[in-house]
């Protein structure tokens, strides 16, 4: 059992998750997202965000390259996020992204908890991340679009439609 995070904690680090997803990535379509993993003692051990792989074209999800930058030893339990992690919705639709959706990542690595900023408005994804994390086990929770927690910050960042696709 992974402890729950302090709502504080995780406005802080979603804070610092929107800070990531606006991070300047050429040619990656909205929405922009950040995604951080922390180890068993809640500390941050993996950061990223969503991004066009160099010289592929191919699109890498913030929760995979937060995952990537994860250094050897750590063993990530919680993810924190900006947006509902994707599901295997729509193969052609895929076809940019080379990798099995995020969904599946976080359950296959073991991460027991899950704080979503908000859910993916695209309704072929809607709430199927959060439904299929949950069916494996995972704790998973949606802090809204906007939340208080983070208001101050979202006021800078470009509103684009929250979808995947
Ligand atoms: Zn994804």
């Amino acid at each position: 059992m992974v402890e729950r995070l302090d709502p504080k904690y995780v406005g802080e680090l979603m804070r610092r998750c929107i800070k990531l997803s606006q991070i300047y990535v050429l040619g990656v379509s909205g929405p922009y997202v950040g995604s951080i993993y922390l180890d068993e003692n809640q500390k941050i051990i993996g950061e990223g965000h969503k991004k066009i792989i160099d010289g592929t074209g191919l699109v890498l999800h913030a929760e995979r390259d937060a995952f990537n930058n994860i250094k050897i030893g750590n063993i990530p339990k919680t993810l924190v996020t900006t947006l509902e992690p994707c599901v295997n919705f729509n193969l052609k639709k895929r076809k940019r992204e080379i990798f099995d959706p995020c969904s599946e990542l976080i359950v296959n690595e073991g991460i027991k908890q899950v704080y979503i900023q908000r859910v993916d408005r695209n309704p072929r994804v809607r709430t199927q991340g959060i439904e299929y994390l949950r069916r494996n086990g995972v704790y998973v929770e949606v802090l809204g679009w906007p939340s208080f927690e983070v208001k101050d910050v979202i006021n800078n960042v470009n509103n684009e439609p929250s979808t995947h696709a």
